[in-house]
């Protein structure tokens, strides 16, 4: 019997009937959640994933994007099984020599990066990377843009999702908490308006003394580009106020470009986070930089600094503490370094495919006669409901048509094609033709369905 999905979606149901016994919402995390119930999947291979009630579909989801090479790739497969089966499975809790390798492969393709720090998700890299900025500047404010993600933790849970009749003016965005746990009690960030020049110079201009860092996702969620002129004149403006310019590139690393947007950009940011494709689909995150700003957390950094004998080593209150047991995680890195070693092998093929995909449903949906269209940057694109937009930053997406883009996400469910509702696409080194093919068809019974319902 076909359920709400249009597909025997049974077991995933009762699975998601029996988690919620156990787990909040039946999920690890927030995000994985969407209404009826999500498709718990079991199995994924290539560009393939496979839920419980065995469907295939071609997976756009690619682990929220950290799957640059798809599911179960035998490069990673190897590379994780030789750290584990020659070399130890872990934890040799020293420094071990995959720490400077994988810090060089990173250096090669981000040469603002002259140090950098291991952690275990991109939360915590861009946690890190405001604390970095914090010490180094001496100051204490961070300011973010309204629509940007970077982490669930307090400080930066606000403004990213905002209705539109809290959010206050386009050039002048007011804080929305966006977490039981947060309030706007004076602790909370500085809201830049994303694409809004005039905006960022009036909040920098007046904020500049206790700003420590401004962090951004220079390409929003992967597909919304940021003005050559904006990201150009916010290097100019933190540079002549001192203030830590952070490139949050979670999303964007080995994604917008190899170099991630700040190579498109030719721009270099003071610090750069990292995380999802670095990892190969383990958990990691790091923040890379300016070497005086990374310093700021060197345990040695007081032989470095103060002289000899005058002061000895720093003493606690003069280095940042950062620690983690599974920082620089061998197993990890030896996945990361796999996947990108791969890539540069790939990573132009992976290009074209995207490119495949996205003018094949532009022009489905030019001629179905639908309102349909992509934006995006490198392997990630997103699927826009409305005719002619011109998308600049989140408020113009609150304009999209979203209703309809979920009603086309769970048609093309029915057919075989995974995207978590509303999320963007990743691809992977694993999409290739017969995969933008079936996915091609797919849109094209869903557009057809969707044109006459
Ligand atoms: N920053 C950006 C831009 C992200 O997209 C994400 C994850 N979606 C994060 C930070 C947080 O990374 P993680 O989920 O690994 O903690």
């Amino acid at each position: 019997s076909l359920d709400c999905y249009g597909l025997e979606t049974e077991r995933s149901l009762n699975y998601m009937n029996e988690a919620k016994k156990h787990l909040p919402g039946g999920v690890a995390a927030n995000i994985k959640h969407f209404e009826p119930y999500p498709i718990v999947m079991k199995e994924g291979r290539g560009a393939w994933l496979k839920d419980v009630d065995n469907h295939w579909y071609v997976d756009y989801l690619m682990g929220y994007g950290a799957l640059a090479l798809g599911h179960a790739h035998p490069k990673i497969r190897h590379a994780v099984a030789d750290q584990i089966f020659c070399d130890g499975t872990c934890l040799f809790g020293t420094p071990h020599q995959l720490e400077v390798e994988f810090a060089k492969a990173i250096k090669k393709h981000y040469p603002s990066i002259q140090k950098l720090r291991y952690t275990n998700s991109g939360t915590e890299a861009t946690q890190l990377a405001i604390r970095l900025a914090q010490v180094f500047t001496g100051k204490n404010k961070v300011a973010k843009c309204e629509g940007h993600y970077h982490g669930g933790y307090k400080e930066m849970l606000y403004s990213i999702n905002p209705s539109l009749d809290e959010a206050g003016e386009i050039d002048l965005p007011l804080p929305v908490p966006e977490s039981a746990d947060v309030k706007v009690d004076g602790n909370e960030p500085y809201i830049l308006p994303f694409n809004h020049i005039e905006g960022i110079e009036h909040l920098i201009m007046t904020h500049h003394s206790d700003l420590a860092a401004v962090i951004i996702e220079p390409i929003q969620a992967g597909y919304i580009m940021a003005d050559q002129t904006y990201i150009d004149r916010l290097r100019q403006l933190t540079l002549t106020y001192g203030i830590v310019l952070i490139f949050d590139e979670v999303k964007t690393g080995f994604r917008s470009a190899l170099g991630g947007a700040q190579e498109k950009y030719e721009i270099e940011p003071d610090l750069t986070t990292l995380g999802k494709v670095i990892g190969g689909g383990f958990p990691i995150g790091l923040v890379g930089g300016k070497k005086d700003i990374l310093d700021v957390s060197s345990p040695s950094r007081g032989a470095d600094v103060f002289e000899a004998g005058e002061k000895g080593q720093g003493s606690a209150k003069d280095i940042l503490f950062h620690s983690g047991t599974y920082n620089g995680h061998p197993t990890i890195l030896a996945a990361g370094l796999a996947t990108i070693n791969e890539m540069e092998q790939a990573y132009a093929k992976v290009l074209d495919i995207t490119t495949s995909l996205r003018e094949g449903i532009e022009t489905l949906a030019k001629n179905i006669g639908l309102p349909v269209t992509t934006y995006g940057a490198g392997s990630i694109f997103n699927v826009i409901w409305k005719k002619d937009c011109k998308l600049k930053h989140y408020r113009d997406l609150q304009k999209t048509n979203t209703k309809m883009r979920k009603e086309l996400d769970f048609a093309l469910l029915q057919a075989g094609v995974y995207t978590k509702p509303l999320n963007r696409y990743s691809l992977s080194a694993a999409h290739g033709k017969e995969e933008v093919d079936f996915t091609l068809q797919a849109y094209e019974k869903a557009f057809h369905q969707l044109k006459g319902g």
